[in-house]
């Protein structure tokens, strides 16, 4: 998920950077998927030492989401669309006096930060670059 936490640990990358990702990200995918189809077996490599840094740091931003999504909120600009409610896969928004509204559901995917379509959603006030420019198209919006 390139960009998907830049807000919260404050590194963002830039296009070539996210292109790179996915293109690597592509080619593991292919070997995973050619090996399985093969019926091989295949372990990933990794150190000890990262896979506990890996699960602390998982067990302590899964802690945390609850206080960081009461972060999330709309502006009074918010013109009703819809698309953050119907697409968030919590069903967490609803519309309150005239603007979307965010409960305690919220896994802090960010999808309806990036599938608002006039960009009102704020993280702590602030306005979020939308970096999911293609979320749109990959989403079935008529649900
Ligand atoms: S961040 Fe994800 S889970 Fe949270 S309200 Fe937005 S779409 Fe729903
Ligand atoms: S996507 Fe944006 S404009 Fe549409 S309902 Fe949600 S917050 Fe409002």
């Amino acid at each position: 998920m390139p960009n998907n936490f830049y807000f919260f640990i404050g590194k963002k990358y830039n296009e070539s950077e996210i292109e790179n990702l996915l293109i690597s990200v592509d080619k593991k995918i292919t070997n995973i998927v050619e090996s399985f189809i093969k019926g091989r077996i295949v372990k990933e490599s990794n150190s000890l030492i990262r896979l506990q840094f890996s699960k602390v740091l998982h067990n302590v931003f899964k802690g945390r989401v609850p206080k960081l999504s009461r972060n999330i909120s709309s502006t009074k600009d918010c013109v009703k669309c819809g698309l953050c409610l119907r697409n968030c896969p919590q069903g967490n928004i609803t519309f309150e006096n005239g603007h979307a509204v965010f409960h305690s559901k919220c896994i802090l995917c960010l999808r309806c930060i990036h599938i608002c379509p006039i960009n009102v959603i704020r993280y702590k006030g602030k306005k979020i670059d939308q970096t999911q420019k293609n979320i749109i198209q990959v989403l079935d919006l008529n649900k």
